[in-house]
């Protein structure tokens, strides 16, 4: 049986191989690992994957670079590649490759023990000839020696750091054997701009009749990372996400808040948070706002409401209410607009004795100076 990229990554990555930050994101929308994608990569170059059991992807076009990854991924969803339709997703960070390298360990059909293979020259062209060329294939044992590996990899011709990328090769041996696995490549492992050693792609096969291994890879790759926080808001039916800026963002609905965390972006912030409140603002609001501020980075919140069928005076009135209950010793910025807008404008004046905004950009701007002067303040007001 083969596995993806993704369940072959994570293996390699337990047993301490370095690769790319991502997400794998289901290809039926909306849902809450591709908004948590959206907002981790906002703006920044990533590496589009499908997550199918073969490889090939990137000449068949499954492996997309681009700095725009809702665009690849809604062409790249639900269609074929081969046999197999795209039902899974993975957003990585980009890497700069200086070069490709070829890497596997696999079960030596004559000996029946572990064969390492190697060859300087790895990418998607080794891969689409059916034997990769390998310019060392050297049996190993339980406890591989690494300078014995560095010399001979050295010796094959691979390209600084030697060192590093022998002990990727005892790594990759230890995770082989945890997963009785039949094959475990990595093509292209990158020696990156900055010399580091960094698996771009990972294929695993294990023998079918390891059943009881296979279910236990599975569920390793299908258990999505959860913060404390986040599970928190889950349980009052808020769709919260936990990122690492200092802007507090509370919307409604999922595009007004994907919007706001992009405009915060533009303007030269960090959003610390996802949270989708929608019509529910009223009710939900004190435990909404418990979970945006419960974030220690939190140092500036962005109120951005767009009222339609849901009124902008409930909502505001919510958060109102809920502000007074917290007390919070942060500024907040509002931008209200839409139905009801007027009453909830007046609202914040005579409550909040504060100036709600004519333009959601100023009120974002606002919010991230704010925020930015904070941490000034936090870095000259302290000896640490
Ligand atoms: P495959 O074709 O199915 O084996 O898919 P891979 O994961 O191996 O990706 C194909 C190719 O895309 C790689 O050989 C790289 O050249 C390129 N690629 C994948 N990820 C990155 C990345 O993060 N940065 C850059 N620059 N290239 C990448
Ligand atoms: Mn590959």
């Amino acid at each position: 049986m083969d596995f993806t990229e993704q369940v072959a990554k994570q293996l390699l990555s337990r047993h301490g191989i370095n690769t790319p930050t991502g997400i794998a994101v289901s290809a039926d929308w909306p849902n809450l690992d591709l908004t948590r994608a959206m907002a981790v990569f906002a703006g920044k170059p990533v590496a589009v994957k499908a997550q199918v059991p073969a490889g090939g992807r990137g000449k068949a076009g499954g492996v997309v670079l681009t700095a725009d990854p809702m665009s690849a991924i809604a062409r790249m969803a639900g269609t074929k590649l081969g046999d197999h339709t795209v039902k899974q997703i993975l957003v990585e960070e980009q890497v700069n490759i200086a070069h490709e390298l070829y890497m596997a360990v696999a079960v030596d059909g004559s000996t029946g023990g572990p064969l390492l293979m190697f060859s300087p020259e790895g990418g998607v062209d080794i891969e689409s000839s059916d034997t990769p060329l390998a310019t060392v294939a050297m049996a190993v044992d339980a406890e591989p020696d690494q300078s014995q590996l560095a010399t001979a990899l050295a010796q094959a011709g691979c390209p600084e750091p030697v060192d590093e990328v022998a002990a990727t090769a005892a790594r990759l041996f230890a995770a082989f054997t945890a997963a009785d696995a039949e094959l475990l490549e990595i093509n292209p492992l990158a020696v990156t701009t900055d010399g580091a050693v960094v698996a771009l792609d990972g294929k695993l096969t294990v023998d079918d009749s390891a059943a009881g291994r296979q279910e236990q890879l599975a569920t390793h790759a299908s258990v999505p990372p959860v913060t404390g926080l986040e599970a928190k808001a889950a349980e009052h039916g808020l769709r919260f996400i936990e990122l690492d800026g200092s802007v507090g963002v509370l919307a409604n609905g999922a595009g007004l808040t994907m919007t706001t965390m992009d405009a915060i972006t533009h303007y030269g912030g960090r959003p610390a948070n996802f949270l989708e409140i929608g019509g529910d603002a009223y009710t939900l609001a004190v435990p909404a706002l418990e979970v945006v501020l419960a974030n220690p980075k939190v140092r500036s919140l962005i109120v951005n409401f767009c009222g339609a069928f849901a009124r902008c005076d409930v909502m505001t009135g919510g958060v109102i209410e809920a502000w007074k209950t917290l007390q919070p010793d942060i500024p907040v910025f509002f931008s209200i607009h839409g139905t009801g807008m007027d009453e909830a404008r007046d609202m914040v004046r005579r409550e909040l004795g504060a100036e709600p905004f004519e333009y959601m950009d100023d009120a974002i701007k606002a919010a991230v100076r704010a925020a930015a002067d904070s941490d000034d303040d936090s870095v000259t007001g302290t000896d640490s």
